[in-house]
Protein backbone atom coordinates (compact mmCIF):
# COMPACT_ATOMS: atom_id res chain seq x y z
CA UNK A 1 0.00 0.00 0.00
CA UNK A 2 1.49 3.37 -0.78
CA UNK A 3 1.16 6.84 1.40
CA UNK A 4 -0.99 9.23 -0.01
CA UNK A 5 2.18 11.65 -1.15
CA UNK A 6 3.52 8.77 -3.63
CA UNK A 7 -0.05 8.38 -5.00
CA UNK A 8 -0.17 11.61 -5.89
CA UNK A 9 3.67 11.44 -7.23
CA UNK A 10 1.76 8.48 -9.18
CA UNK A 11 -0.95 10.84 -10.65
CA UNK A 12 1.52 13.50 -11.78
CA UNK A 13 3.55 11.73 -13.48
CA UNK A 14 0.70 10.05 -15.49
CA UNK A 15 -1.85 12.37 -16.28
CA UNK A 16 -1.04 14.39 -19.93
CA UNK A 17 -1.45 17.70 -19.90
CA UNK A 18 -4.14 18.83 -22.62
CA UNK A 19 -2.98 20.62 -25.37
CA UNK A 20 -4.44 24.22 -25.02
CA UNK A 21 -6.63 26.31 -26.99
CA UNK A 22 -7.69 29.90 -27.85
CA UNK A 23 -10.85 30.77 -26.46
CA UNK A 24 -12.97 34.23 -26.35
CA UNK A 25 -11.82 36.19 -23.11
CA UNK A 26 -15.50 36.11 -21.58
CA UNK A 27 -15.63 32.23 -21.79
CA UNK A 28 -12.56 31.59 -19.84
CA UNK A 29 -13.39 32.24 -16.47
CA UNK A 30 -11.81 29.35 -13.70
CA UNK A 31 -9.37 28.16 -16.11
CA UNK A 32 -6.08 27.81 -16.79
CA UNK A 33 -3.86 30.08 -19.13
CA UNK A 34 -1.29 28.58 -21.00
CA UNK A 35 0.72 31.23 -22.22
CA UNK A 36 2.59 33.73 -20.64
CA UNK A 37 1.38 37.33 -21.00
CA UNK A 38 3.52 40.37 -21.60
CA UNK A 39 3.33 43.95 -21.18
CA UNK A 40 2.72 45.44 -25.10
CA UNK A 41 3.85 48.96 -24.36
CA UNK A 42 4.51 50.69 -21.04
CA UNK A 43 1.72 50.53 -18.51
CA UNK A 44 1.06 53.02 -18.52
CA UNK A 45 1.63 53.72 -21.96
CA UNK A 46 1.84 57.71 -21.40
CA UNK A 47 2.42 59.94 -18.50
CA UNK A 48 -1.14 60.74 -16.64
CA UNK A 49 -2.78 62.46 -14.52
CA UNK A 50 -3.92 61.34 -11.38
CA UNK A 51 -6.21 64.15 -10.57
CA UNK A 52 -8.44 66.42 -11.77
CA UNK A 53 -6.55 70.16 -11.48
CA UNK A 54 -4.18 72.16 -13.97
CA UNK A 55 -0.83 70.59 -15.44
CA UNK A 56 2.09 72.95 -15.34
CA UNK A 57 6.29 72.78 -14.23
CA UNK A 58 6.77 71.28 -10.51
CA UNK A 59 9.53 74.19 -10.69
CA UNK A 60 7.52 77.19 -11.59
CA UNK A 61 6.64 79.11 -8.68
CA UNK A 62 4.93 81.73 -10.68
CA UNK A 63 1.93 83.50 -8.17
CA UNK A 64 -0.23 82.79 -10.84
CA UNK A 65 -0.56 80.93 -14.28
CA UNK A 66 -2.18 81.47 -17.76
CA UNK A 67 -4.42 78.70 -18.51
CA UNK A 68 -3.41 77.73 -22.18
CA UNK A 69 -6.05 75.06 -22.93
CA UNK A 70 -7.70 71.98 -21.97
CA UNK A 71 -6.96 68.18 -22.09
CA UNK A 72 -9.51 65.73 -21.87
CA UNK A 73 -9.42 61.99 -21.06
CA UNK A 74 -8.72 60.29 -24.26
CA UNK A 75 -7.58 63.66 -26.12
CA UNK A 76 -4.05 63.72 -27.24
CA UNK A 77 -2.14 66.43 -25.54
CA UNK A 78 -0.92 68.63 -28.57
CA UNK A 79 0.31 71.67 -26.75
CA UNK A 80 2.74 72.72 -24.05
CA UNK A 81 3.03 74.50 -21.34
CA UNK A 82 5.59 77.08 -20.91
CA UNK A 83 6.48 79.43 -17.72
CA UNK A 84 3.72 81.30 -16.12
CA UNK A 85 1.45 78.74 -17.64
CA UNK A 86 -0.95 75.74 -17.14
CA UNK A 87 -3.22 73.46 -18.72
CA UNK A 88 -6.60 72.29 -17.33
CA UNK A 89 -6.83 68.58 -17.03
CA UNK A 90 -8.76 65.83 -16.01
CA UNK A 91 -8.11 62.13 -14.03
CA UNK A 92 -6.41 60.03 -17.07
CA UNK A 93 -5.72 62.65 -19.73
CA UNK A 94 -2.30 62.95 -21.00
CA UNK A 95 0.08 65.30 -19.37
CA UNK A 96 1.53 68.09 -22.22
CA UNK A 97 5.24 68.48 -22.55
CA UNK A 98 6.62 71.26 -20.34
CA UNK A 99 4.27 69.93 -17.56
CA UNK A 100 5.56 68.30 -14.42
CA UNK A 101 2.87 68.50 -11.84
CA UNK A 102 -0.91 68.13 -11.37
CA UNK A 103 -2.09 70.63 -8.97
CA UNK A 104 -5.26 69.42 -7.42
CA UNK A 105 -7.93 71.97 -8.13
CA UNK A 106 -9.02 72.07 -4.44
CA UNK A 107 -5.65 74.35 -4.19
CA UNK A 108 -6.60 76.49 -6.39
CA UNK A 109 -8.42 80.05 -7.08
CA UNK A 110 -9.77 80.80 -10.62
CA UNK A 111 -9.24 84.24 -11.56
CA UNK A 112 -10.51 84.59 -15.12
CA UNK A 113 -7.93 83.02 -17.50
CA UNK A 114 -6.00 82.76 -14.79
CA UNK A 115 -5.69 79.90 -11.73
CA UNK A 116 -3.76 81.18 -8.19
CA UNK A 117 -2.15 78.28 -5.97
CA UNK A 118 -3.53 78.00 -3.05
CA UNK A 119 -0.85 75.73 -1.64
CA UNK A 120 1.77 73.80 -3.30
CA UNK A 121 3.77 70.75 -2.36
CA UNK A 122 6.18 68.36 -4.00
CA UNK A 123 4.01 65.50 -5.21
CA UNK A 124 3.35 65.41 -8.99
CA UNK A 125 0.05 63.65 -9.39
CA UNK A 126 1.05 62.46 -12.50
CA UNK A 127 1.38 58.46 -13.23
CA UNK A 128 4.36 58.07 -15.03
CA UNK A 129 4.89 56.19 -18.58
CA UNK A 130 5.60 52.69 -17.49
CA UNK A 131 5.37 52.65 -13.79
CA UNK A 132 3.01 49.34 -13.29
CA UNK A 133 5.31 47.60 -15.83
CA UNK A 134 7.46 48.34 -18.72
CA UNK A 135 7.07 46.99 -21.85
CA UNK A 136 8.19 43.42 -22.33
CA UNK A 137 7.36 42.76 -18.76
CA UNK A 138 5.85 39.19 -17.46
CA UNK A 139 2.68 39.63 -15.82
CA UNK A 140 0.83 36.70 -15.86
CA UNK A 141 2.50 33.08 -16.09
CA UNK A 142 1.20 30.04 -18.01
CA UNK A 143 -0.55 28.02 -15.45
CA UNK A 144 -1.88 30.78 -13.75
CA UNK A 145 -5.77 29.95 -12.86
CA UNK A 146 -8.10 33.11 -14.35
CA UNK A 147 -10.00 35.03 -12.00
CA UNK A 148 -11.27 38.16 -12.63
CA UNK A 149 -8.60 40.72 -11.84
CA UNK A 150 -6.55 38.15 -14.46
CA UNK A 151 -9.10 38.71 -17.03
CA UNK A 152 -9.53 42.54 -16.99
CA UNK A 153 -5.54 42.31 -16.86
CA UNK A 154 -5.93 40.64 -20.17
CA UNK A 155 -8.72 42.71 -21.44
CA UNK A 156 -5.97 45.64 -20.87
CA UNK A 157 -3.36 44.11 -22.84
CA UNK A 158 -5.72 43.58 -26.10
CA UNK A 159 -5.23 39.49 -25.30
CA UNK A 160 -9.16 39.06 -26.24
CA UNK A 161 -8.33 35.07 -27.44
CA UNK A 162 -5.91 33.84 -25.05
CA UNK A 163 -4.25 30.16 -25.42
CA UNK A 164 -5.94 28.31 -21.96
CA UNK A 165 -6.78 24.53 -21.25
CA UNK A 166 -10.14 22.96 -22.37
CA UNK A 167 -12.21 21.78 -19.64
CA UNK A 168 -11.67 18.28 -18.67
CA UNK A 169 -14.18 15.65 -19.79
CA UNK A 170 -15.23 13.80 -17.49
CA UNK A 171 -17.76 11.00 -17.17
CA UNK A 172 -19.24 9.48 -14.51
CA UNK A 173 -20.67 5.96 -13.93
CA UNK A 174 -22.02 5.42 -10.77
CA UNK A 175 -22.65 1.50 -9.61
CA UNK A 176 -24.78 0.04 -6.67
CA UNK A 177 -27.98 -1.70 -6.72
CA UNK A 178 -28.83 -0.15 -3.96
CA UNK A 179 -29.03 3.29 -5.71
CA UNK A 180 -32.03 5.61 -6.85
CA UNK A 181 -32.02 8.83 -8.30
CA UNK A 182 -32.96 11.30 -5.46
CA UNK A 183 -36.03 12.25 -6.42
CA UNK A 184 -37.80 9.06 -5.50
CA UNK A 185 -38.54 7.25 -2.80
CA UNK A 186 -35.88 4.76 -1.76
CA UNK A 187 -38.14 0.93 -1.34
CA UNK A 188 -37.05 -0.75 1.43
CA UNK A 189 -32.84 -1.85 1.31
CA UNK A 190 -32.32 1.27 -1.06
CA UNK A 191 -30.70 4.26 -0.65
CA UNK A 192 -30.79 7.84 -2.35
CA UNK A 193 -27.41 8.09 -5.20
CA UNK A 194 -26.10 11.44 -3.68
CA UNK A 195 -22.35 11.09 -4.98
CA UNK A 196 -23.73 11.73 -8.69
CA UNK A 197 -24.65 15.62 -7.18
CA UNK A 198 -21.48 15.58 -5.12
CA UNK A 199 -18.94 14.69 -8.59
CA UNK A 200 -21.17 17.07 -10.64
CA UNK A 201 -20.37 19.72 -7.84
CA UNK A 202 -16.43 19.53 -7.21
CA UNK A 203 -15.73 18.93 -10.54
CA UNK A 204 -17.37 21.47 -11.72
CA UNK A 205 -15.34 23.31 -8.89
CA UNK A 206 -12.38 21.85 -9.75
CA UNK A 207 -12.65 23.41 -13.51
CA UNK A 208 -13.96 20.11 -15.60
CA UNK A 209 -17.24 19.45 -17.26
CA UNK A 210 -19.20 16.37 -16.30
CA UNK A 211 -20.17 15.42 -19.98
CA UNK A 212 -21.77 11.72 -19.14
CA UNK A 213 -23.40 10.87 -15.70
CA UNK A 214 -24.89 7.23 -15.29
CA UNK A 215 -26.09 5.29 -12.30
CA UNK A 216 -25.40 1.34 -13.41
CA UNK A 217 -26.21 -1.25 -11.55
CA UNK A 218 -23.14 -3.93 -9.99
CA UNK A 219 -23.02 -6.32 -13.52
CA UNK A 220 -19.68 -6.72 -14.90
CA UNK A 221 -21.29 -6.92 -18.17
CA UNK A 222 -23.55 -4.12 -18.39
CA UNK A 223 -20.28 -1.80 -16.81
CA UNK A 224 -18.01 -3.19 -20.06
CA UNK A 225 -20.99 -2.21 -22.48
CA UNK A 226 -21.22 1.27 -20.47
CA UNK A 227 -17.40 1.81 -20.47
CA UNK A 228 -16.95 0.66 -24.25
CA UNK A 229 -19.91 3.00 -25.34
CA UNK A 230 -18.10 6.13 -23.88
CA UNK A 231 -14.66 4.72 -25.34
CA UNK A 232 -12.78 8.23 -26.78
CA UNK A 233 -15.83 10.70 -25.36
CA UNK A 234 -13.90 11.68 -21.76
CA UNK A 235 -10.68 12.81 -20.70
CA UNK A 236 -11.24 11.43 -17.22
CA UNK A 237 -13.69 8.58 -16.14
CA UNK A 238 -14.60 8.32 -13.01
CA UNK A 239 -15.86 5.36 -11.30
CA UNK A 240 -18.00 5.59 -8.19
CA UNK A 241 -18.24 2.40 -5.95
CA UNK A 242 -16.64 -0.78 -6.82
CA UNK A 243 -13.16 -0.20 -6.05
CA UNK A 244 -13.29 -2.39 -2.79
CA UNK A 245 -12.96 -6.20 -2.74
CA UNK A 246 -15.83 -7.63 -2.63
CA UNK A 247 -17.89 -9.66 -4.93
CA UNK A 248 -20.02 -6.92 -6.38
CA UNK A 249 -16.49 -4.91 -6.97
CA UNK A 250 -15.42 -4.65 -10.95
CA UNK A 251 -13.24 -1.95 -10.82
CA UNK A 252 -10.29 -3.32 -11.02
CA UNK A 253 -11.37 -6.12 -13.59
CA UNK A 254 -13.22 -3.69 -15.38
CA UNK A 255 -10.16 -1.84 -16.11
CA UNK A 256 -7.84 -4.69 -16.92
CA UNK A 257 -10.29 -5.73 -20.01
CA UNK A 258 -10.39 -2.16 -21.38
CA UNK A 259 -6.38 -2.22 -21.25
CA UNK A 260 -6.04 0.36 -18.55
CA UNK A 261 -2.90 0.14 -16.83
CA UNK A 262 -2.99 0.56 -13.24
CA UNK A 263 -0.67 2.85 -11.21
CA UNK A 264 -1.90 1.91 -7.48
CA UNK A 265 -5.10 0.62 -6.28
CA UNK A 266 -4.97 0.71 -2.29
CA UNK A 267 -3.92 4.00 -0.65
CA UNK A 268 -2.80 4.38 3.08
CA UNK A 269 -5.51 7.08 3.56
CA UNK A 270 -8.66 7.00 5.76
CA UNK A 271 -11.38 7.71 4.47
CA UNK A 272 -10.68 6.11 0.93
CA UNK A 273 -8.11 3.42 0.80
CA UNK A 274 -9.52 1.46 -1.87
CA UNK A 275 -8.44 4.01 -4.25
CA UNK A 276 -8.01 2.84 -7.66
CA UNK A 277 -6.04 5.37 -10.51
CA UNK A 278 -5.34 4.29 -13.80
CA UNK A 279 -4.79 5.48 -17.66
CA UNK A 280 -5.01 4.21 -21.70
CA UNK A 281 -2.83 6.74 -23.55
CA UNK A 282 -4.20 10.04 -23.08
CA UNK A 283 -7.37 9.08 -20.39
CA UNK A 284 -7.03 8.44 -16.87
CA UNK A 285 -9.86 6.76 -14.60
CA UNK A 286 -10.35 6.97 -10.52
CA UNK A 287 -12.34 4.05 -9.16
CA UNK A 288 -13.41 5.78 -5.93
CA UNK A 289 -15.02 3.90 -3.14
CA UNK A 290 -18.81 4.73 -2.74
CA UNK A 291 -18.59 6.08 0.71
CA UNK A 292 -19.99 9.86 0.49
CA UNK A 293 -16.85 10.79 2.69
CA UNK A 294 -14.74 8.69 1.08
CA UNK A 295 -15.70 10.73 -2.46
CA UNK A 296 -15.33 13.70 -0.75
CA UNK A 297 -12.23 13.23 0.43
CA UNK A 298 -10.27 11.35 -2.71
CA UNK A 299 -12.30 13.95 -5.04
CA UNK A 300 -10.05 16.55 -3.09
CA UNK A 301 -7.07 15.17 -2.60
CA UNK A 302 -6.66 12.76 -5.50
CA UNK A 303 -9.13 13.68 -8.39
CA UNK A 304 -8.68 17.09 -7.71
CA UNK A 305 -4.91 16.71 -9.03
CA UNK A 306 -5.16 15.38 -11.96
CA UNK A 307 -7.29 17.90 -12.91
CA UNK A 308 -5.20 20.28 -12.45
CA UNK A 309 -2.55 18.19 -14.20
CA UNK A 310 -4.69 17.71 -16.96
CA UNK A 311 -5.41 21.97 -17.29
CA UNK A 312 -1.58 22.45 -16.74
CA UNK A 313 -2.09 24.60 -13.53
CA UNK A 314 -0.33 24.32 -10.22
CA UNK A 315 -0.97 21.97 -7.74
CA UNK A 316 -2.67 23.25 -4.91
CA UNK A 317 -1.83 21.91 -1.40
CA UNK A 318 -2.89 24.40 0.93
CA UNK A 319 -2.01 23.05 4.00
CA UNK A 320 -1.71 25.39 7.13
CA UNK A 321 -1.36 25.20 11.08
CA UNK A 322 -5.04 25.94 12.80
CA UNK A 323 -6.28 26.02 16.55
CA UNK A 324 -8.82 23.13 17.10
CA UNK A 325 -11.35 25.06 18.94
CA UNK A 326 -13.23 22.50 20.09
CA UNK A 327 -11.84 18.52 21.65
CA UNK A 328 -12.70 15.88 19.40
CA UNK A 329 -12.59 12.14 19.56
CA UNK A 330 -10.66 11.01 16.75
CA UNK A 331 -10.05 7.42 16.75
CA UNK A 332 -6.66 6.58 16.29
CA UNK A 333 -5.91 5.00 13.13
CA UNK A 334 -2.52 4.53 11.56
CA UNK A 335 -3.77 5.73 8.47
CA UNK A 336 -3.01 9.52 7.15
CA UNK A 337 -6.31 11.03 7.70
CA UNK A 338 -8.02 13.77 6.18
CA UNK A 339 -11.16 14.64 8.86
CA UNK A 340 -13.79 17.14 7.55
CA UNK A 341 -13.74 20.34 9.45
CA UNK A 342 -15.12 23.72 9.74
CA UNK A 343 -12.32 26.84 9.33
CA UNK A 344 -13.08 30.14 10.57
CA UNK A 345 -11.28 33.54 11.07
CA UNK A 346 -11.48 34.65 14.84
CA UNK A 347 -9.52 37.83 15.45
CA UNK A 348 -7.49 37.51 12.55
CA UNK A 349 -6.18 33.92 13.59
CA UNK A 350 -7.12 30.80 11.73
CA UNK A 351 -9.22 28.29 14.08
CA UNK A 352 -11.22 24.81 13.24
CA UNK A 353 -13.70 22.25 14.69
CA UNK A 354 -14.14 19.00 13.70
CA UNK A 355 -17.44 18.03 12.05
CA UNK A 356 -19.37 14.95 13.33
CA UNK A 357 -18.05 12.40 11.37
CA UNK A 358 -19.15 8.59 12.86
CA UNK A 359 -18.79 6.52 9.99
CA UNK A 360 -17.90 7.08 6.18
CA UNK A 361 -21.13 6.98 5.08
CA UNK A 362 -22.10 9.95 6.90
CA UNK A 363 -23.23 12.47 4.65
CA UNK A 364 -24.43 15.36 7.02
CA UNK A 365 -21.15 15.59 8.24
CA UNK A 366 -20.20 17.28 5.18
CA UNK A 367 -21.99 20.17 4.96
CA UNK A 368 -19.99 23.35 5.97
CA UNK A 369 -16.36 21.51 5.64
CA UNK A 370 -14.09 24.01 4.16
CA UNK A 371 -11.17 21.74 5.29
CA UNK A 372 -9.60 18.41 6.40
CA UNK A 373 -7.59 18.13 9.44
CA UNK A 374 -4.83 16.04 8.78
CA UNK A 375 -3.47 13.57 11.03
CA UNK A 376 -0.27 10.88 10.41
CA UNK A 377 -0.96 8.09 12.25
CA UNK A 378 -1.53 7.05 16.03
CA UNK A 379 -2.06 10.08 18.07
CA UNK A 380 -4.14 10.63 20.87
CA UNK A 381 -7.23 12.89 20.65
CA UNK A 382 -6.64 16.61 20.39
CA UNK A 383 -7.73 19.03 23.24
CA UNK A 384 -9.34 22.02 22.49
CA UNK A 385 -6.44 25.18 21.81
CA UNK A 386 -3.96 22.29 20.25
CA UNK A 387 -2.52 23.38 16.97
CA UNK A 388 -2.69 21.25 14.07
CA UNK A 389 -2.46 20.64 10.68
CA UNK A 390 -5.01 21.80 8.47
CA UNK A 391 -6.07 21.22 4.18
CA UNK A 392 -8.30 24.20 3.44
CA UNK A 393 -10.57 23.59 1.03
CA UNK A 394 -11.78 26.97 0.47
CA UNK A 395 -10.82 30.19 1.97
CA UNK A 396 -12.63 30.97 4.84
P1 LIG B 1 -19.13 0.61 -2.15
O1 LIG B 1 -17.83 1.34 -2.31
O2 LIG B 1 -19.86 0.45 -3.44
O3 LIG B 1 -18.93 -0.68 -1.40
O4 LIG B 1 -20.07 1.52 -1.24
C1 LIG B 1 -19.76 1.80 0.10
C2 LIG B 1 -20.92 2.46 0.81
O5 LIG B 1 -21.25 3.70 0.20
C3 LIG B 1 -22.19 1.65 0.78
O6 LIG B 1 -22.85 1.82 2.03
C4 LIG B 1 -22.99 2.29 -0.31
O7 LIG B 1 -24.36 2.09 -0.16
C5 LIG B 1 -22.61 3.73 -0.19
N1 LIG B 1 -22.72 4.36 -1.49
C6 LIG B 1 -22.18 3.88 -2.63
N2 LIG B 1 -22.47 4.67 -3.67
C7 LIG B 1 -23.25 5.65 -3.17
C8 LIG B 1 -23.89 6.78 -3.77
N3 LIG B 1 -23.78 7.02 -5.09
N4 LIG B 1 -24.59 7.59 -2.97
C9 LIG B 1 -24.70 7.34 -1.67
N5 LIG B 1 -24.11 6.31 -1.04
C10 LIG B 1 -23.41 5.46 -1.80
MG1 LIG C 1 -21.22 -0.66 -4.28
Amino acid sequence: MISLQEARVLIQANVQTAVAQTAPLNEVLGRVLREDARATEDMPAFDRSAMDGYALGLEDNSPRFRVVGEIQPGAAAAFRVGQGECARIFTGAQIPEGASQVLMQEHTRVEGNFIVPLQRNRFTNIRRRGEDARRGALLLKAGTRLGAGELALLASLGVTQPRVAPACRVAHFVTGNELVDPAREPAPGQIRDSNSTLVAALVLAFGGAVTRQERVADDFDLLLKKGGEAEASFDLLLMSGGASVGEYDFGKRLLTTLSFQIHFEKVNLRPGKPLIFATRDHQAVFILPGNPVSHFVTLHVAVRLALERFAGAQASWPLVKVRLTEAFDWRPDARETYWPARAALEQGELVARALHWQSSGDVAGLAGANAFLQFNGGVESPKAGKIVNALLLELP
